[in-house]
């Protein structure tokens, strides 16, 4: 309990209650520094990394209970067994759900997140178009076992009560953003399910649980994880269906088919929470300059970009949906650090990655180097005139000079 309460003799002692009392008022950049202040039993200030699988019981035998383990003297450091619960993970859950808003559920990677969904919710239909490649292979998989039916976002008028409307923004590649609340509503309004995949924009980009998702699935392997080291996947769940217990049935199931993250990962991912709002800020920044940049130089009809690029594509330049104004209302803290480029030949998509310096011919995003993948190395059926721009954390006048110089040199060498 709060140790400056009436009566004292002047002394102040920072709690777990008050700091749990003031960690709302904070923003997003203190919380993921000081949210899990309270969460160790060691006084070091850099998070353990706890590797054990087991736990041992209570010594004294009076106190024993079946499939408990709960320490009073340290409640977020009560563990049995590593797939149920383990304290790094424990510790990184807890800094998201103050970073998120929501109770946060992770998960090995970004698709057994999604896998999570499908138990939980059991859809006969969903309604998906476009978006993640592993997302549609997930839906099939469920055809499979369950029969679940796949249809697009153009047939909304044909949903009924327990259907999902999965939606992913930005967009994957092209980084433009779809309206959650036009989503929200039409589900709601059957009694489906609002699922957004929100990868593209973690905070403090966007939060769709602002426009009413049901539940909110992030691939914490791009920017939560950061350094193209980890592999993550998370869910936020919104208040009123933690009190439907969803996440009480979501972490069930994910203790039975074991798709927890390993110890090494999540004490990672609290390593990289911690500038988490540095690097998206700042991703998002250098994107959306970027690609102002091009749109400029695309206006010169002289100029080496309007000669070898057609168009490029970021919710920066959306336009009508800006006129609009649901763009810059769900996406507060700035848009997507993903973009697209779409070549004026093959041949150039092709060629470009490999002249590039700064950024690395690799697929994946989110991490502090900055990537440029042809597209069709990876996404099945894209036009092959598709690059996909994935922002690090480098300078942006070397992004520009690097970009500037490699198709400077395609011209020269493809006139
Ligand atoms: C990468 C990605 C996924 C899958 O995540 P994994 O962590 O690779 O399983 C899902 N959705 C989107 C939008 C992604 O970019």
């Amino acid at each position: 309990m709060g140790s400056n309460q009436d009566g004292n003799d002047g002394k102040f002692i920072l709690t777990r209650e008050l700091l749990d009392e003031a960690l709302p008022k904070f923003a997003i950049a203190t919380k993921a520094v000081h949210a899990d202040d309270f969460s160790s039993t060691h006084k070091a200030i850099a998070p353990c990394m706890h590797t054990a699988v087991n736990f041992r019981y209570h010594r004294d035998p009076d106190t024993l209970k079946p499939h408990e383990n709960t320490d009073p003297a340290n409640p977020q450091d009560s563990h049995i067994y590593a797939r149920y619960t383990a304290p790094n993970t424990t510790r990184f859950e807890k800094v998201l759900r103050e970073i998120f808003g929501g109770r946060v559920i992770s998960y090995s990677c970004g698709l057994a997140a999604f896998h999570g969904i499908m138990c939980l919710l059991r859809p006969k239909r969903i309604f998906i178009t476009e978006g993640y490649h592993g997302v549609h292979r997930g839906i099939r998989l469920m055809e499979r076992l369950i029969g679940v039916q796949k249809l697009t976002l153009e047939d909304l008028d044909q949903l009924e009560a327990g259907d999902i409307v999965h939606v992913e923004t930005p967009l994957n590649p092209t980084g433009t953003a779809r309206n959650l609340e036009y989503y929200a509503d039409k589900a709601h309004a059957k009694g489906a399910y609002l699922v957004v995949d929100s990868t593209f924009a973690p905070p403090p980009l966007q939060n769709p649980l602002n426009q009413g998702a049901d539940l909110v699935m992030h691939s914490g392997t791009k920017y939560i994880g950061g350094h193209s080291d980890m592999l993550c996947g998370l869910l936020v769940v919104p208040q009123h269906r933690v009190d439907e217990g969803w996440d009480g049935t979501l972490i069930e199931d994910r203790r039975t088919y074991g798709s927890i993250m390993g110890n090494m990962e999540s004490w990672l991912g609290l390593r990289s929470l911690r500038t988490l709002d540095l690097r998206v800020g700042k991703q998002s920044a250098t994107a959306t300059e970027l690609v102002s940049w091009l749109s400029t130089e695309l206006q010169k009809p002289d100029s080496v970009i309007a000669r070898t690029i057609e168009k490029v594509e970021h919710a920066s330049i959306q336009h009508d949906a800006l006129k609009q104004g649901w763009l810059q209302k769900q996406m507060p803290g700035g848009y997507g650090p993903v973009f697209s480029l779409w070549t004026k030949k093959a041949e150039i998509a092709q060629r470009l990655p490999s002249r590039l310096y700064v950024f690395q011919h690799a697929t994946s995003l989110g991490g502090v180097e900055s990537l440029m993948e042809w597209r069709a190395m990876s996404d099945e059926g894209r036009d092959p005139r598709v690059l996909r721009v994935s922002c690090g954390v480098e300078d942006v006048n070397d992004m520009k000079t690097d970009i500037q110089q490699a198709l400077e040199s395609m011209i020269r060498d493809f006139p």
